[in-house]
Formats: structure tokens, sequence, C-alpha cells
């Protein structure tokens, strides 16, 4: 199938064209015809598979400018919510549609002038709320909403707010929803809110021509080692590291530092502020590692990734292939590599058992050991307490540790 066959305008193709996009997607072929016909469309993928474009191009395409707002997304997170309006702004902007990205952490004011004057709203749920609540936006002419990363608005405690925002949409709109998984509670809210809908996979797919899949058995003590030896072995583009628990990325990513690699981590935990801070790092290239929990590297768009690690062993083969799957995409190569210690094998027994992976075991031997610190952060956390390393004893100019947000301590799997 060719983007043409779609039926879009001269403008959607040449920006397509613009883009470098030769083929649709696996989603955006089995979701935009669909969507153009205005029926209700539950989609399972994940961020990376082309998903925005499979909505935001027919929204763009039926939306006429300067007639109140006609379209609402709503993202878990402000990166996601950035993300999105770029896409509308891509294909958009040349016909004169203004889509507005509403979050909070800004100021209020601006966004109530922007308002007024918007074709299409991009919000998290919080500020949109907020903005009902002030009577600030008028809903009355939304004819399509679009529910993203659903399975994320219920890990963050969004949800409730998505109930009472969709309480003043139209009933006669068109409902999209978009969900990495479709665990029971997403299974509930397309229940609740779409209309017959259409139900749609796609696949992360592994092009095993592009992606060169491999994998370490290695003593728990040397992992580690292990690690920072294949890193600082790499000359370009990002590494993804990925761990099961907020406490592993934090661990990692203070020992990773330690050893001098330009390493960030990324989960639910810290703030939305740290986290954009993270991107953007990567975006400018100051840092060249993410170390990342699933849930929080699931709705980023993380151009060039070069190379995915399995830090820890994910449980199901979809959980791997959704991992690596960040790496070696739209044309280019990438490598994903696990690494395997006595703990991880029964599950990679699981994901080995998948057919559709071809993972190669790999020898190094003589590595020098680095020593895996397990309480750098605990350590950290007491010599802040103790105003270790700050000038004076006044509490009030204790400096924050990178690390100390709430919850540090807590192994939570995400
Ligand atoms: P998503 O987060 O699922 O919307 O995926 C977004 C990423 O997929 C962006 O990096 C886009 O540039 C890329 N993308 C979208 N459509 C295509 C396509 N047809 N071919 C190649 N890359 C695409």
């Amino acid at each position: 199938m060719e983007f043409k066959d779609f039926g879009f305008d001269y403008l959607t193709l040449e920006q397509i064209r613009k883009e470098g996009f030769e083929k649709p997607t696996e989603i955006q072929e089995k979701c935009i015809p669909g969507i153009k016909k205005g029926k209700d469309i539950a989609g399972q993928s994940v961020t990376g598979s082309g998903k925005t474009l499979a909505f935001s191009i027919p929204i763009i395409e039926r939306t006429v400018p300067k007639e109140g707002i006609q379209a609402l997304v709503l993202t878990p997170t402000r990166e996601l919510c950035m993300q999105v309006k770029d896409s509308f702004d891509d294909f958009g902007k040349e016909k004169g549609l203004k889509t507005t990205a509403v979050y909070g952490g800004t100021d209020i004011r601006k966004q109530i002038y922007e308002l007024k004057k918007s074709d299409i709203i991009i919000a998290t749920p919080g500020r949109f709320l907020d903005h009902i609540k002030r009577k600030s936006v008028y809903l009355k002419k939304v004819k399509c909403l679009v529910l993203d990363e659903v399975d994320r608005m219920f890990d963050m405690g969004f949800i409730d707010d998505v109930d009472r925002i969709i309480k003043n949409i139209p009933k006669d709109r068109q409902t999209l929803l978009f969900s990495a998984t479709i665990p029971p509670k997403v299974k509930s809210i397309i229940r609740k809110y779409l209309k017959s809908p259409v139900m749609v996979k796609a696949q992360t797919m592994i092009d095993s021509s592009k992606l060169n899949q491999t994998y370490y058995e290695i003593d728990r003590k040397m992992k580690f080692s292990l690690l920072v030896y294949l890193l600082k072995r790499k000359t370009s583009g990002f590494s993804l590291i990925f761990c099961g628990t907020r406490v592993e990325v934090d661990n990692l990513t203070a020992n990773l530092k330690k050893s001098s690699i330009d390493a960030m981590a990324i989960h639910g935990g810290l703030t939305q502020n740290r986290r954009i801070h993270a991107l953007d790092s990567l975006k400018k290239e100051k840092i060249h590692v993410l170390v990342a929990t699933d849930v929080a590297a699931r709705g980023l768009d993380i151009k060039n990734v070069t190379q995915v690690y399995n830090y820890d062993v994910p449980k199901t083969s979809d959980e791997y292939i959704h991992r690596v799957g960040r790496t070696a995409r739209a044309g280019k190569s990438g490598e994903a590599i696990t690494l395997l210690c006595d703990r991880d094998h029964s599950n990679f027994k699981n994901v080995l058992s998948d057919k559709r992976l071809k993972i190669e075991r790999k020898e190094i031997r003589n590595i020098p050991q680095i020593r895996f610190d397990r309480n750098i952060i605990s350590q950290r956390n007491m010599r802040n307490k103790r105003g270790y390393g700050r000038e004076g004893s006044n509490n009030h100019n204790r400096r924050k540790s990178p690390h100390s947000f709430k919850g540090a301590n807590e192994p939570v799997r995400e």
C-alpha cells in the first residue's frame, strides 16, 4: 500500500514526501481507512509505530480553519503532548490550522488566549480540566476525540480526569483510542466510550536484516562491567538501557556516571521537568545514554537509538519486542543486547520461545571488573541530610540531590 492510496490531498502527500516517509506503517495502513470513514477505533500500538500520523492526517484533512475547536487529543505527558502538537503543525500549518498544546506548568492566561483561536487542541488531562472548570474552552464543536497512550493515563492516575473531560465532549463524536497494551481496565474504557469500535493491533516490527540481536551470559558480579565495556566501545548514536524498577534505573545511572559515562535516568518517579530535561539533553546530544523503565520509555519518540540494552530481561517476548523496537527504525540499523545472569534465565526462556526472535549468543572474556555500588543513592541522600559538601550548616541552603525525590528507595516496578 502507498500513501496516495488513502486519497490524501496534495499538501499532505507533499509533506509526507518532505518527511521522507516511503510507505505507510502497519498501524497507518490498518487505521487510516476506518478513521477517514468516521469509525471509532481502538488501536494497540507503541510509540514509534507511526500512530500519531495515523490519526493526525485524517483529522487535519477534515478540520476547517477558524470554525472553533473540532478535535481534542488527550495525552498522558507533556513530552508526548509536545510531540503530537509538532506532528499536527507539520501537516496542518500550511492549511492554516492552529493547533495548541495545553499542559501544566506554563502560563494559563496565555493558554486561554490561544484556546480562543484554536482549531485543534492537544492536552494533558489535569490542565485541560482546569480550563473546563474556568469555562475558558468551548467544546460543543468537537467532532473527534483521541485518547492517546491510555494505559499510561491509568499508570499515572489521570483516568478520572479523562472521565470528567469526556463528559463535556458532544456524544455524536468520533472517538479514537490508542494504547500500547490493552489490559481489562483499558477494555472497560473502550466499552464505555467507543461506539462499535474497530479493534486494530499493530505488531512492533522487527526487521532482522536491520536489527542485530545478541545476548551475553555473564556472572552477576560482572554485569555492570560488561555494560560499561560495551558502552565505551560505541562511537555514535544513542543507547537506551532498560531496567525493571525505578531503583535499578537510579542506581545504574549513578554508577554509570561514576564510570564517566554521560547517562541520565527517566522513570515515573521523576518530575516532568526532570524528564523533559533528560530528553532535551539527549536531543542536544549532551548525553548519549538514557536509562529507563519500560513505562517511562513507552511514550517517547527518541530518534537515532542505535543500541537497546536489556539490563534485566523482560518477562515476555512482547515486552522484549517493545523494547528492542526502539532501534532499527525507519530503515536504519541497530543492535539489541541482552545481559543475562543466573536470575534472568526463566524470563529469557519465555522470550526465546517466540519464534519471531533470532537472538544470537555472544562470548566475551577478560574484561576489567568495575565495582557496582548498590548503595550509591542512599549514601548520597545520607550525605545530603548531613549537609555534607555544602556551605554552612543552614538547612535552607541544602542542595537537593538529583535523586532525592519521593520514593527513590522504593523498588517500584512501573
Ligand atoms: P508515533 O510515536 O507512533 O507516532 O511514531 C512517530 C515516529 O514514527 C516519528 O519518528 C515519525 O517520524 C515516524 N514515522 C511516522 N510514520 C512513518 C512512516 N510511514 N515511515 C517511517 N517513519 C514514520
